[in-house]
């Protein structure tokens, strides 16, 4: 028997990492009822259409073919099983994945799948494959499960792998399907990670994306992980999901020893929007912690959402503020996607949230939101993408913000009003020093600007010479991140343009 468990991932990217499937092969090898059953993967990217899918399918010989289900691909899995079907009429086609969970029927109504895997796939596919009696469901225990990476990286190169390090959130946001089913956190033992580490490290794993819902939710284990990392595997890159209430010294130490990323759910700073999905926040910790993380040089970026329940646009602009004062990298902002499963999914009505229903589920509009709102709250989310993300913005933004006395929010709506969008930013922040009559600060604000960029540019292509005119010393420049235009001039009055050479070996830049 060979049965093939298909992902079909949003985009090529080193997040672009099979994990489903590989621990469905893992458990399904390791089964000893199915001793001859190969296991084998096959890997899409959107988009692309299901009759190729089907086809390369087809040409496997198999005759059992596994979906990974995910929002974005649900419509199109759904698709390629109708043409496998009309193809293959007795091939063995099922589905899992947190949606598939959540609204079986919605998979099941459709008649293509032979069976729809509810819960945790290792403990229900090798049983479901070897069929007859073998309908119910085996003993899984995820703290002794076996890793399912040494045989899928010995099979195919891949850039970045995406770590299962625990199962299970001690939150329950009520958006969220993790709040669903694994409320207890189960862990894996130290053993299996480390030998994990150490795989990772032999196939020269550039990035891994750590999978703990809150990674430093209990303290202790983030710093043992942490240590495990920088014992067996410190050169990866690490991308991290954490509370930034939560974190300390230790841990701020430990991370900087890594080349890592945290990413921090914020979603929203209105007491009653939090409220209602299970949510709090305490705005003075967060902010103390977010400067500890900053005073560490850590890397870390915020997430937004808008449109939950009793959020309106003035609520979602007073959230990009706090955002963006609180100085991270970047900011990731989403419409709210109304899940089906989810406690929110529930409510939707009560909440009168609209959403556009199967598969994206992304809100339409809901009593303080409506449409139009929704529309500006996009074009807020576009700006904020351009001037801040793409630009690298957050040594700077603070500092134009107070000289330009507009909140975040203010200039990226103007960004976005502006009649030159999409051109340069420092075009668009000359002409708003223009507006506030501060023009005369301006050739100072561009210059800082121009040195991040090259900084930037010299980080990202080791080895190469950037040059730059800019009318203060970079390390002058450094200063305005704390130092208002007014002192810093009295403190670094006149100096005439110059040019530098920036270049970055790999530990140092050099700025000659
Ligand atoms: S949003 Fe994050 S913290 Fe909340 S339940 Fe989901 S995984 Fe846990």
């Amino acid at each position: 028997m060979t049965v093939i468990f298909i992902s079909i991932h949003i985009e090529k990217s080193p997040v672009a990492f099979p994990l489903a499937s590989a621990v469905l092969k893992t458990a399904v090898e390791k089964f000893t009822g199915l001793k001859d059953c190969r296991a084998l993967l096959e890997e899409f990217f959107m988009p692309q259409k299901a009759s190729d899918i089907a086809d390369r399918l087809i040409k496997t010989g198999a005759s059992f073919f596994g979906f990974s289900v995910y929002t974005w691909n649900a419509s199109l899995v759904i698709e390629t099983a109708r043409v496998l079907k009309e193809r293959m009429p007795d091939a063995v086609i099922f589905a899992g994945g947190p949606q598939v969970t959540a609204v079986p029927g919605e998979f099941r109504k459709t008649g293509l799948f032979s069976f729809i895997v509810e819960g945790e796939g290792e403990g229900i596919v090798p049983g479901r494959l070897l069929g007859s009696a073998a309908h119910e469901s085996i003993e899984f225990d995820f703290s002794k499960s076996a890793s399912p990476y040494a045989k899928v990286l010995s099979e195919k190169k891949y850039s970045g792998v995406l770590w299962e390090v625990s199962r299970g959130c001690p939150y329950n946001c009520a958006f969220c399907y993790e709040s669903r089913g694994c409320a207890s956190i189960r862990t894996i033992s130290e053993q299996r990670l480390i030998e994990e580490l150490k795989l990772f490290r032999k196939m020269e794993i550039e990035k891994i994306w750590v999978l703990d819902p809150t990674f430093n939710h209990n303290k202790k284990h983030a710093e043992n992980v942490l240590q495990m990392i920088l014992k067996y595997n410190p050169d990866a890159h690490y991308t991290f999901e954490i509370r930034a209430e939560l974190m300390n010294e230790t841990l701020c130490r430990l991370f900087s020893e890594l080349d890592a990323s945290l990413q921090i759910g914020l979603q929203s700073t209105d007491e009653q929007v939090l409220k209602s999905v299970n949510r709090s926040l305490d705005k003075v910790k967060f902010a103390q912690k977010c400067k500890l993380m900053s005073s560490w040089g850590l890397t870390y970026g915020i997430d937004l959402i808008y449109g939950l329940p009793f959020d309106s646009i003035d609520k979602f602009c007073e959230s990009i503020d706090f955002a963006v004062s609180s100085g991270p990298n970047n900011i990731d902002i989403f419409p709210l996607a109304v899940l089906p499963g989810t406690e929110l999914a529930e409510k939707a009505d009560r909440y009168g949230l609209n959403n556009e229903g199967f598969p994206s589920y992304t809100i339409t509009g809901n009593a303080g939101f409506p449409a139009g709102d929704l529309r500006k709250a996009e074009a807020i989310t576009s700006a904020c993408n351009s001037l801040y993300n793409k630009e690298q913005a957050f040594p700077w933004f603070e500092t134009i913000l107070k000289t330009l006395e507009l909140p975040a929010s203010a200039l990226f709506e103007r960004y976005d009003a502006d009649s030159d969008y999409g051109a340069d930013i420092i075009d668009f922040l000359a002409r708003e020093f223009k507006k506030a009559g501060k023009e005369a600060l301006f050739q100072l604000f561009e210059s800082f600007i121009l040195w991040s960029r090259t900084a930037e540019a010299a980080f990202a292509n080791q080895g190469t010479a950037f040059q730059v005119s800019l009318c203060r010393k970079p390390e002058q420049l450094d200063e305005l991140i704390n130092t208002d235009p007014e002192t810093f001039l009295a403190r670094h009055p006149n100096d005439k343009m110059k040019k530098y050479q920036i270049i970055f070996d790999g530990e140092e830049l050099y700025i000659y």
